[in-house]
């Protein structure tokens, strides 16, 4: 079997966890496989793309700000991706460029096990990518889901586009979602909910994994509620990634494990 070509790309670069997951897992399931880094600006991206593939792509990992064009660009879509309106995955099937989407199963693999959930009510903060992913992995596991946002139109858009409604931070819930990168370092002084806001008991996600525990997460600690960090999203979306191009799914422990040891650097 030839060797895959796998990769990331993204704008800014910056300090992406993706490589040290992906290689941590290729190496454990004795995977043939390239990981690269390619630091795209919008307007190169379609032709990024078709370089790539001339050079033998296998699988691209897409993050932001690509995640739309890249359903675009797709011969083939996924039912999710079409969906959240966002693909994070590009596989190469039989010549034809597959878009998925796994960010929303990273969510449901982070969430489920706090639940049951059917019923229940959560309210997501944000109205992007990341806020439109984990609105569909709610809305799938029987959630009502209530949209805040600082601009309010972006939240009636995904709202109306995945069966959810905008709100505001006063009505009562079950799961709050962090879905903007307020809080995300470097500017981890910030929080997206005033700490007199979270409800002991219930539970409190963040998508952000940088810090692990962002000041949301540690006011929510103190004030009684459970909290789920952004870890574990982001180590399941990249388990399924691997499993959608190699077949094999890896152990969440070993990517969890790489990433960890990257943050700590
Ligand atoms: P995005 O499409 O750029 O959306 C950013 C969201 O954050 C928007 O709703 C934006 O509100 C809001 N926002 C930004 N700055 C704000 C501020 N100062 N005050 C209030 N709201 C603010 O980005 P995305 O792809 O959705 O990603 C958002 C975050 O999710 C990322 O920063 C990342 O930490 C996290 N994420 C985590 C994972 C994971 O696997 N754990 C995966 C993807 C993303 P407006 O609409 O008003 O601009």
């Amino acid at each position: 079997m030839t060797r895959a070509v796998c990769g990331i790309v993204l704008h800014p670069a910056g300090h992406t966890l993706s490589p040290v997951m992906h290689q941590a897992a290729y190496r454990a399931l004795r995977l043939d496989a390239t990981f690269a880094v390619h630091d795209v600006p919008t307007p190169g991206f379609g032709a990024k793309l078709r370089e790539l593939r001339a050079a033998g792509l296998t699988q691209l990992c897409v993050s932001l700000p690509h995640k739309e064009a890249a359903l675009q660009l797709a011969d083939r879509t996924s039912g999710a991706a079409r969906a959240i309106g966002a693909a994070n995955t590009l596989t190469v099937v039989a010549g034809e460029l597959v878009a998925d989407n796994t960010d929303w199963l990273g969510v449901t693999r982070a969430v489920e096990p706090h639940g049951p959930w059917a019923g229940k009510r959560a309210t997501v903060l944000g109205a992007g990518g990341a806020a439109r992913a984990v609105t569909f992995a709610l809305r799938r596991l029987g959630m009502d889901v209530c949209l805040v946002n600082r601009t309010r139109e972006r939240a009636e858009r995904v709202a109306a586009d995945l069966g959810a409604r905008v709100g505001s931070l006063d009505e009562p819930w079950d799961l709050l979602v962090n879905a903007t990168s307020v809080g995300m370092s470097p500017e981890a002084g910030v929080t997206p909910a005033p700490a007199a806001s979270l409800r002991p008991g219930a539970l409190v996600f963040d998508t952000v994994y940088r810090p692990l525990e962002t000041r949301l997460l540690r006011e929510a600690r103190e004030r009684g509620c459970r909290t789920q960090d952004g870890l574990e999203m982001l180590v399941q979306q990249a388990v399924e990634q691997i499993r959608i191009w190699s077949g094999r799914r890896p152990d969440p422990a070993v990517l969890r494990g790489a990433a960890l040891a990257e943050l700590a650097r």
